[in-house]
């Protein structure tokens, strides 16, 4: 199928883009377009405009700014990948990055263009999550800062409004020793997750001093284990604390659908709990 009649604008700045953004009625954002053009060709959206982001050059960019990563909204999936700086500082970003789709996917879908798609089973808004990341979105009426935990208004829908566009996620890393994991459950690689876990464990003398847990693909938006990191502080870093953390995340709630009903949602988020803070740990030299 071909997408509805639209009419397609290429600005060159962000200013045009947001004065676009006023004029216009019934927009979409083009940015990779590994989620919007099936979208357009199947005709589940019909915009009668498509502003193109892949013509504004100040929209892509990896920038360490000696406490966190800065990533331009339109920053390529599979440039974030190579980027040594996520290699180094924000280990689980790149790990969660190499369950994304395929190579052919990574290298045209943008950072930006998954969080503001925020897709259940999405692995970088879980990233995004774990790292207390804050997103810079722009309209006519000015520039704010939205908290990732803020983020995800309901399923599929972000904390935009639609004369908004997102401009730059920063990405606070952890500084301390650490270690991270990110695990997932999907029918195929490449393919969306049924559940995903991302972790962060800082282990002082063997017990844990920092931990950071979040979930994708289990509820309709991705959500911190808040309970189970404040009982895992204090706690030693052994399978007996990790169970008890598993315990909690197989008693949060869990969507069914077509293809995975909630129960085995709950058994995999309790599964993968456990073993990814138990890789986590021995990356923190545990
Ligand atoms: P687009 O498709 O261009 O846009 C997506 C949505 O976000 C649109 O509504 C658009 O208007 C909006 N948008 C984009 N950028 C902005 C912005 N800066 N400001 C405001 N709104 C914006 N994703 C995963 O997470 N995990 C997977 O395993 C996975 N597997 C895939 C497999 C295949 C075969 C394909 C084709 C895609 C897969 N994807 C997967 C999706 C892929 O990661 C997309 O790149 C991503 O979901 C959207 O990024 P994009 O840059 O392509 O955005």
């Amino acid at each position: 199928m071909k997408p509805g009649p639209f009419t397609y604008h290429d600005p060159a700045s962000v200013d045009d883009l947001v004065g676009l953004l006023g004029s216009l009625e019934d927009v979409k954002l083009l940015a990779g377009g590994q989620s919007l053009m099936p979208m357009l060709n199947m005709r589940y959206v019909i915009p009668d405009h498509v502003i193109d982001l892949n013509t504004i050059s100040s929209l892509d960019g990896i920038n360490d700014n000696g406490s966190a990563l800065e990533f331009g909204a339109m920053t390529r999936q599979a440039d974030v990948l190579e980027n040594a700086d996520v290699g180094n500082k924000a280990p689980l970003l790149h790990e969660a990055l190499t369950h994304v789709g395929h190579f052919q996917t990574r290298n045209r879908g943008t950072i930006g263009g998954s969080l503001c798609n925020l897709d259940p089973s999405a692995e970088l808004p879980v990233a995004a999550l774990l790292y207390e990341a804050e997103l810079s979105v722009q309209g006519p009426d000015g520039t704010r800062q939205v908290a990732m935990k803020d983020w995800p208004l309901a399923y599929m829908t972000p904390s935009l409004a639609p004369e908004e566009v997102l401009t730059s996620i920063t990405m606070p890393y952890w500084t301390e020793p650490h270690g991270s994991s990110f695990m997932e459950f999907a029918r195929r690689h490449g393919d969306f997750a049924i559940v995903a876990v991302g972790c962060l464990l800082a282990v002082e003398g063997g017990n844990i001093t920092r931990a950071a847990i979040a979930l994708g693909g289990a509820q309709q938006t991705p959500y911190r284990l808040e309970e189970a990191e404040q009982a895992l502080v204090g706690q030693p870093a052994n399978e007996n604390t990790f169970k008890a953390a598993a315990e909690i995340a197989k008693s949060q709630d869990a969507m069914s659908d077509t293809y995975v009903q909630e129960n085995y949602r709950k058994r995999l988020a309790g599964v993968l709990t456990q073993r990814a803070l138990k890789q986590a740990a021995v990356r923190a030299g545990a």
